[in-house]
């Protein structure tokens, strides 16, 4: 759909292209797997569609730890060669989006009787860094205990004994989504929210097109197709039960929890990856205005699509994080968001939610339906690459054409181009600049530039054709206009909880410009008054669902 602007004012135009293509690929799931393997089988010269039940990354792509990592925790599990794999990976995809795949520095504590030793956590990240083929600059650093507390002075002084300094890389999950999705539009791509699927069309007993249906005008449509993937994370066997195939290997979920604290409750200068007293680790993030904190790891087995931090979720973390930073003594009310996934792991008899690997699988059925299930965000564009792989020979013995090869490792995402990471540095710099004259602080420029990279220039061009006296709320206007005209928004959840991450990281923003940014959803796609109030009614039931306990 390249000549087709990817806003639903197009909806009915791209319902009506997806009804009357015959296409090589439909992927179906609209996380990060289906939005990498929609790129890279579009930049392949294939012609996919693509399809997502709800919004885009509304599943489990907007609910991680948002760390794209080399699985220092792998390590842990000998799991060597997916250490090996992730680690490579971040730096392909910090390359491809430098301003949406930023280097974090993780402190790893040392503490008496903790589950790591000094040697141990030496080598380990010693070994780590040869294996994720870290650079130079990069490298690990063992710090004793006074450099560890210059770095972190919330840590525990009396039972610290030093750390291990290590570089990660952090993201906006959601945003990665999006942006490869909106990378893959470019290559004639078609992605469109809120369309499920329902059934699939079979010919002489292969799978050869799905059966949707628009949740949003309530029609169903056929699309048709040569290949089908079933990228559907957490949701995957349930369509390889609609598909008759699911059978051999299952999926096993398991539910993990982050916690948001405005910043000065949890006041870290530094991210730090610590123990927790049950002998599993976790993070906690300074970003922006708030630090978040997680995350949990419980088998799961309740609805899918509610998935709730419940009391005791909130509780464990609380005392874990009570626990390394002693000072802090945070208690339920300063929580003032959270969020829960779905893991979608592939199920191993007898092993507990932490030891399940994190590898990713495919699944082909007796029908031809293509299931890919397991991995982790930072492995996404590795897993699209051997996915598309298998089906290009399929497709190449079906349609006689030769397909490009792989070439998403030179694809920058759309945001971008940037030559290095350093440019990014100069563009906050000189957005902080620009934006100082109107009374923002540093950390507006820091925001829209690690949420929209080069594409801030857009938005920040519509804020100032905005008189109204609040320069918040012109901006806030000004990024809806941007995501409305550009990133297929359909409600204002949408806006706040995937395209902002608002809902997470400035939850008051949300409550504070709410009515206004109804009122342009109204306008905008002639809601009617009704419908407005159920969106009030979901995002206020949302805010207290995400923010009391
Ligand atoms: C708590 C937690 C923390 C994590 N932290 C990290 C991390 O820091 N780094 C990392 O690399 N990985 C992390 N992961 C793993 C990573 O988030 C997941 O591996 C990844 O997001 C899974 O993406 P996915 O696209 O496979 O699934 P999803 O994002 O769930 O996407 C599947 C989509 O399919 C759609 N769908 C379902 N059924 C249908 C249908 N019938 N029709 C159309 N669409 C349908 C769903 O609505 C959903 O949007 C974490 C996971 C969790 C739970």
């Amino acid at each position: 759909m390249k000549n087709i602007k990817f806003t639903n004012h197009n909806r009915s135009k791209i319902v009506t292209e997806l009804e009357q293509t015959e296409y090589d690929l439909v992927v179906i799931g609209g996380g990060i797997t289906g939005a990498g393997i929609l790129l890279d089988a579009s930049s392949r010269g294939m012609k996919v569609a693509l399809v997502e039940k709800e919004d885009f990354a509304s599943g489990t792509s907007s609910r991680s730890s948002k760390l794209i990592h080399g699985g220092l925790r792998y390590l842990k599990q000998f799991e060597l060669s997916l250490v090996k794999e992730v680690g490579k990976e971040r730096a392909i995809v910090h390359r491809l989006a430098p301003h949406l795949v930023i280097p974090e520095k993780m402190l790893l504590p040392l503490i008496k009787n903790g589950s790591y030793s000094e040697w141990m956590t030496s080598i380990g990240l010693k070994v780590y860094d040869i294996l994720a083929d870290v650079e130079e600059e990069d490298k690990r650093k063992m710090k004793n205990k006074e450099e560890t507390l210059a770095l972190e002075p919330l840590l525990p002084e009396d039972i610290l004994k030093g750390s291990g300094y290590y570089a990660e890389y952090r993201t906006d999950d959601a945003r990665l989504t999006l942006e490869n999705i909106k990378t893959a539009i470019g290559y004639g791509g078609t992605p469109l929210n809120y369309t499920q699927v329902e059934e699939f069309i079979y010919n002489e007993g292969q799978v050869a097109g799905v059966k949707v249906i628009d949740k949003i005008s309530g029609e169903a449509y056929s699309i048709n197709s040569r290949f089908i993937i079933n990228a559907t994370g957490p949701w995957v066997d349930e369509l390889r039960e609609v598909n008759h195939s699911k059978e051999g290997k299952q999926l096993h979920l398991t539910k993990g929890v982050h916690l948001v604290f405005p910043r000065e409750k949890l006041p870290l200068k530094q991210s730090v990856y610590f123990d927790i007293p049950d002998g599993r680790m976790m993070f906690a993030i300074p970003r922006g205005k708030v630090t978040y904190a997680g995350t949990t790891d419980t088998n799961y087995t309740l609805d899918k699509n509610e998935v709730r931090t419940t009391i005791e979720d909130a509780d464990y973390l609380l005392n874990a994080i009570n626990n390394m930073f002693p000072t802090v003594n945070l208690v339920r009310k300063d929580i003032i968001s959270s969020w829960a996934g779905l893991r979608p792991l592939i199920h191993e008899e007898g092993k507990s939610p932490s030891e399940l690997s994190r590898k990713d699988e495919i699944f082909i059925s007796d029908s031809g339906l293509i299931s890919m299930a397991g991995g982790k965000l930072t492995g996404y564009r590795k897993m699209a690459e051997k996915v598309v792989n298998k089906l290009q020979k399929k497709l190449e013995r079906t349609t006689h054409i030769e397909y490009k090869e792989v070439f998403t490792h030179k694809i920058p995402l759309v945001g971008g181009p940037w030559k290095k990471y350093k440019q990014v540095k100069k563009y906050v710099k000189k957005l902080t600049q620009d934006l100082e004259q109107y009374g923002f602080e540093p950390y507006t420029a820091w925001y829209l530039t690690t949420t929209y990279g080069r594409q801030s220039e857009q938005i920040i061009a519509v804020f100032k054709t905005k008189s109204g006296d609040d320069k918040n709320e012109n901006l806030i206007l000004a990024e809806l206009d941007f995501c409305i005209q550009n990133e297929m928004v359909v409600t204002p959840m949408d806006f706040f909880f995937r395209r902002t991450g608002m809902l997470y990281f400035d939850i008051e923003s949300v409550t504070k410009y709410l009515e206004k940014i109804l009122t342009v959803f109204g306008v905008s796609f002639n809601y009617s008054a009704e419908q407005i109030n159920v969106f009030r009614e979901t995002i206020e039931k949302e805010v207290i669902k995400h923010s009391s306990f």
